[in-house]
């Protein structure tokens, strides 16, 4: 015992290194963790007005769920999986290959499958939130292990699970979310990949477009060229950018009935009035999704960096046969939470440290009234708008609008007899002469 405490005190004194968390993994700290309550709660009450229930899958499954369901050539199981052989633990107890879930979409599935879901021709509709991993490049926004909160709509063909009605609600949805939780300028990318056999068609016409192009592109096209053409449009590789524009595009080789159902899914949309736009481009990094593929992105700024995707998500109509289940049309998304977390801190920072539109500054206390109605006006225009008291010194009402706004109005008896006003712009470090009736558009510039 005397020894052990010896022990302990000599490492501590020889300086021992410390163990830290490893890379790509972080921990969550109060008061940061009071954001994350928050937009989990708000994702839960969310969800439940619209018919979600709560399912939580393990977090390691066989690795050939992730190998079946998301596709070998995916660069998330052909790189990035945490695998192991798994010991057993007596004679009779197999050892197996396990993984940290990459994704939690084929563990839903394979959920569904196992608890024989289908059997009450119902539609399923299952929401769930919870870390998953990756051993990806770690950088602002990307991490080895990330949050997820996503939903899955799925159900036999006879439920309505394959219904347009269906990629619809779950986009309104996510619109309805975003916007309760405050994010700002979200844009919805939407495009359809088609069926399994227009993949299939329009794959091959990849393949075929890319074979006389491909040795002028970077190693992983060239492999993709070959082994998934698809995926070749996901690359972000500035020089192989306008081949890739020059490639044929899917909305070409649309079935009749993909055709149909994308039309659908817009004309709800349309009718919801969530705004979107068609990214022919997007196919998504995962196998399993036909038809209706969908990102949302945040602009630049939004302290995300290069790493804009908010939350990404499709339609996965052939992935319950996939993994052995019976015909399970579905449709589901997975928001990034960690990135979610750190667009609502960027875009909370920038509008406090946003000034008001203007200050105005009454020249004498006789001017307070006038300057007010000017406030009024103003704010009724949608500006914002602080006002100074005609008692102020000028300097202090230089002093306090500096601090608070772009501009500066002068108000005193000239400009209220004219009509001319003297609006000073800080950052221009200028003065000009606008007429009242100007002034309110002027502003807004
Ligand atoms: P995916 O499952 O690849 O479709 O990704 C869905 C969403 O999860 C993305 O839009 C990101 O917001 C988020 N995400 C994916 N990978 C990571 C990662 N390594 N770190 C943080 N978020 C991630």
């Amino acid at each position: 015992m005397e020894m052990k405490s010896d022990h302990l005190d000599s490492l501590h004194w020889r300086g021992m290194a410390t163990i830290k968390a490893v890379r790509g993994t972080r921990d969550l700290l109060p008061p940061d963790t009071n954001l994350w309550n928050h937009v989990e709660a708000t994702a839960r009450s969310v969800f439940a007005r619209y018919g979600f229930g709560e399912i939580r899958t393990p977090i390691f499954e066989a690795t050939e769920l992730f190998a079946r369901g998301v596709g070998e050539e995916t660069d998330i199981v052909s790189k990035e999986m945490y695998t192991w052989e798994d010991r057993g633990r007596a004679e009779s107890d197999r050892g197996q290959s396990l993984t940290l879930r990459p994704e939690n979409t084929a563990g839903v599935v394979r959920s569904y499958i196992e608890h024989g879901m289908a059997e009450t021709g119902m539609l399923e509709k299952l929401f769930y939130i919870g870390p998953q991993f990756r051993r990806e490049r770690p950088q602002r926004g990307r991490y080895r292990q990330f949050w997820q909160i996503g939903a899955e709509v799925l159900g036999p063909p006879w439920s309505g699970s394959d219904s347009a009605l269906r990629d619809a609600e779950v986009l309104e949805m996510l619109a309805t979310l975003l916007n309760e939780l405050g994010v700002k300028g979200w844009r919805l990318a939407l495009n359809s990949v088609g069926s399994a056999e227009d993949r299939q068609r329009y794959s091959a016409a990849l393949r075929d477009a890319l074979a006389p192009v491909k040795d002028k592109m970077c190693p992983d096209n060239q492999r993709r060229a070959e082994t998934n053409p698809l995926r070749v449009l996901d690359s972000k590789d500035p020089n192989d950018q306008e081949i890739i524009d020059g490639l044929p595009k899917i909305a070409d080789f649309l079935s009749e009935d993909s055709r149909t159902h994308f039309e659908q899914v817009k004309a709800a949309l349309d009718a919801c009035g969530v705004a979107y736009a068609i990214e022919p481009r997007l196919v998504r990094g995962l196998d399993y999704y036909t038809r209706t593929t969908f990102e949302f992105t945040v602009p630049d700024g939004s302290g995300l960096g290069t790493q804009n995707a908010l939350l990404g998500g499709g339609r996965y109509d052939g992935l319950s046969e996939m993994l052995g289940g019976p015909k399970t049309p579905g449709i589901g998304f997975a928001i990034g939470e960690d990135r979610l977390i750190l667009t609502l801190r960027a875009q909370a920072a920038e509008q406090a440290a946003k000034k008001l539109d203007a200050f105005i500054a009454p020249m004498g206390v006789a001017q307070n009234p006038g300057a007010l109605k000017l406030a009024q006006e103003l704010r009724h225009a949608g500006l914002s708008v602080e006002v100074g008291d005609g008692s102020f010194r000028l300097r202090k009402s230089f002093d306090a609008a500096d601090k608070l706004a772009r501009k500066m109005i002068i108000f005193g008896e000239d400009e209220v007899t004219s009509g001319i006003l003297t609006v000073k712009d800080f950052s221009k470090g200028e003065q000009e002469k606008i007429a009242r009736e100007e002034l309110a558009a002027a502003l807004k510039n």
